[in-house]
């Protein structure tokens, strides 16, 4: 029997002998379990898994020196590398990159761009409330940017720009969705409040009780293809670029900084750290900057038939409003990229042995099922754990060490895609003192507060973690819990 035969048998011993047949069974997919969808799935980046990955730049084996060194080839450092070279071009920029340029969080992440350079409007509003007018045009204008410097370089990411959208899983969620209408309208966003029935019009599940539709210049990336056009355009400007050549050391030398490599070093007067969570020999920075694990799915391609059964014209970028938020999105041949299971692992460990075990990914395959039981008989092909640098302000800071001649950016909080142009920004302009409009604000003169080290840190995370999975459903010390770390000024 063929592989769909099977899939759609739903208990009945013959094969459909006609396509009208066929095609009646089809409506009664057969659930596969997690443990079969998951049976064949690759433990890797689905963006990652495609003949379009550049060839790897050579390793730094040999001293040298450069005006600019940057640590780190995700978007930070990228973009870093991009501006500062269009902004000077004489610079002489050095890029050391760890492993493979994107195989951080940058190739890893759904790919839903937003406007916000703070993790979304409300998170403005939590942290900064007196800067909103200011940090909405750095939004448009990081856009604005992002934009053109796509066209310019001739970087094709496969960019839908059809908006995100906040679904309500729970008719007790409605509500937030209203308030939160109420403040993207104060502050002249194009949203679209939608009932269930308008919600489940766009994209069909059963639990979707209204959603928030943002069609503020947002949208969906291929965040590999992304970063591998970012580093064309890096290359195409001069920037020297090394793969495979991780920091091991950094020295302050007084005048210049020195990084050493496994085979080689560099001497700069000037360093941006655009290593995300990664342990740079910086302890500070480990203080304001956890790494929690993300996980996401991919499922395999949908058919136009599995398609039409959940609607998703639109092909908006799409979170849900549990509070073990789950994100969602199509790619360009249809299949849904599915995520948001998040863990800690003690110490931050950047590669914890979680991810590469299948069950790692059966709740959150669960969790798809439960979102779209019409797609009970779709497989998964990919499946993959990222890391996210959560600070307590939820979005991007930029933060001198060394004697102000390094900066280091991160602190998206899983919101890095677009924003991390502006973060790149942000630091360069601090790196060389350079009159800039946010400097004078509070986003660029303070730093996230400090983060319990462990044990406490790995035991809040866990506590934290379990109280996620059942706060919306059981309530109780849960959600008090969740409260508790939100009052604390940590986003959640
Ligand atoms: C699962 C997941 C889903 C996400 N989804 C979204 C989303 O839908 N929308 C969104 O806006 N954001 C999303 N994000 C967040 C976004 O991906 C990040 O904010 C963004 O990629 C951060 O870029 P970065 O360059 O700062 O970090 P990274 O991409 O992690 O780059 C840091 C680089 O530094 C390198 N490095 C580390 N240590 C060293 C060293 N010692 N020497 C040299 N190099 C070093 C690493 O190898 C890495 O390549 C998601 C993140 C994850 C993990």
């Amino acid at each position: 029997m063929s592989d769909s035969a099977q899939l759609y048998e739903a208990g009945i011993a013959t094969p459909p002998s006609t396509p009208a047949a066929a095609r009646e069974k089809s409506r009664k997919p057969v659930e596969l379990g997690v443990e079969e969808a998951l049976s064949r799935t690759k433990l890797s980046p689905y963006w990652l898994d495609n003949p379009a990955q550049p060839p790897a730049e050579p390793k730094l084996t040999f001293d040298t020196q450069a005006d600019l060194l940057i640590v780190g080839g995700g978007f930070t450092g990228l973009w870093a590398a991009v501006q500062a070279k269009e902004q000077m071009p004489d610079l002489d920029v050095v890029v050391i990159e760890a492993g493979r340029v994107a195989h951080g969080a940058s190739g890893r992440a759904g790919g839903i761009i937003s406007t916000s350079v703070m993790h979304g409007l409300p998170n403005a509003v939590r942290v900064f409330p007196n800067d909103i007018k200011q940090l909405e045009e750095f939004g448009h204008r990081n856009l604005d940017g992002f934009e053109e410097t796509l066209k310019r370089y001739n970087i094709d990411a496969d960019i839908e720009w059809n908006g995100e959208m906040t679904v309500a899983v729970d008719p007790d969620h409605v509500e937030h969705l209203q308030a939160d209408y109420d403040l993207h309208t104060e502050y002249g966003h194009n949203v679209e409040l939608l009932d269930g029935k308008a919600t489940r019009e766009q994209l069909d599940s059963p639990l979707f009780a209204g959603a928030l539709w943002s069609r503020n210049r947002s949208g969906i990336v291929h965040p590999a293809k992304l970063a591998w056009g970012l580093k064309r355009a890096a290359l195409s400007l001069g920037v020297r670029l090394y793969e495979y050549s991780p920091l091991l050391e950094v020295t302050d030398e007084g005048q210049t900084v020195f990084v050493k490599t496994p085979e080689g070093s560099v001497r700069a007067p000037r360093v941006l750290f655009g290593s995300g969570t990664a342990k740079v020999g910086i302890a500070d920075i480990n203080r304001r900057v956890l790494q929690v694990r993300d996980h996401v799915l991919a499922t395999e391609p949908l058919t136009e038939e599995q398609l039409a059964r959940i609607g998703w014209k639109n092909r908006q970028g799409i979170y849900d409003t549990r509070t073990q938020l789950n994100y969602f999105r199509l790619t360009k041949n249809n299949n849904i990229i599915f995520g948001g299971l998040v863990s800690y692992h003690f110490d931050g460990d950047p590669n914890p042995p979680q991810d590469e075990k299948r069950e790692t990914y059966y709740r959150l395959a669960q969790a798809f099922y439960n979102t779209f039981p019409q797609l009970a008989d779709v497989r998964f092909s990919h499946a993959w754990g990222g890391p996210i640098d959560y600070c307590s302000r939820g979005s991007v800071f930029a933060k001198r060490y060394l004697g102000e001649k390094a900066v280091f950016v991160a602190g998206y909080t899983g919101f890095g895609v677009a924003a991390s142009r502006f973060g790149a920004f942000m630091g360069l302009n601090l790196l060389f003192d350079r009159q800039s409009p946010e400097r004078d604000l509070d986003i660029a003169k303070l730093s996230p507060t400090y983060i319990p080290p462990e044990p406490v840190r790995w035991l809040a995370a866990k506590v934290t973690f379990h109280a996620f999975d059942g706060a919306d459903a059981e309530g109780g010390w849960k959600r008090a819990w969740i409260k508790g770390i939100k009052a604390l000024g940590f986003p959640m």
